[in-house]
């Protein structure tokens, strides 16, 4: 799981890139500038010792490596997405790739997917049938796959079996307690869907 930016960092984050936008933004930038402004900016905020140094190890931690090519203005740029709440995400395809995290993802593992289009985001998972679990559902939403729209994900998970009639009415107990979650499901969904313009 990737860690939630604090505060403190997503502060950090906007004020190294100002620092880079404000010097020769059209410069390359550089691996040792990163390491080096996360030590500076740390020790300016707490002074030397433990805080400083756990506030360098999590703006290090949420500001992506320098890539070749990159510029000290798209790095700037790249901070600022991260700040405003982006993840970056290693790809086997294109290397690190950072794109917003809708609210609602619960994080990505640090393993690398294949390529962009299997790089998803995943809601949590909801148990669906009370006791008598028939299914799970969650968010997905890969946005660089050839259908980018936020989905509700369902998978069944209950197996075939033999019932008697308590427990025939038990099952149907169950799928209407599953109709109704799904119900309230389907209606988040359409709310997420608004809010993103989909
Ligand atoms: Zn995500």
């Amino acid at each position: 799981m990737t860690k939630p930016i604090s505060e403190e960092t997503r502060t950090l984050l906007g004020e190294f890139a100002d620092t880079l936008d404000a010097r020769r933004p059209t410069a390359p930038m550089l691996e040792p500038i990163r390491l080096a402004r996360a030590l500076v900016l740390s020790e300016v905020l707490h002074g030397v010792g433990e805080k400083a140094f756990a506030a360098e190890q999590d703006l290090l931690a949420a500001a992506p490596h320098v890539r070749p090519g990159q510029t000290r203005g798209e790095y700037a740029a790249l901070l600022r997405l991260i700040a405003q709440g982006a993840v970056t995400v290693a790809t086997l395809d294109q290397g690190d790739v950072t794109v917003p995290e809708p609210t609602w993802c619960r994080g990505h593992d640090g393993l690398p997917v294949n390529a962009l289009v299997d790089l998803g985001h995943r809601g949590p998972e909801h148990r669906i049938g009370g006791d008598r679990q028939l299914f799970v559902a969650y968010l997905s939403q890969y946005p660089h796959g050839s259908a980018c729209a936020v989905d509700l994900y369902i998978e069944p998970v209950s197996e075939p079996d033999a019932f008697d009639p308590p427990g025939a009415e038990g099952l149907a107990a169950a799928l209407v307690e599953a109709a109704g979650q799904l119900r309230t499901l389907a209606l988040q969904l359409a709310v997420v869907r608004a809010g993103e313009g989909l």
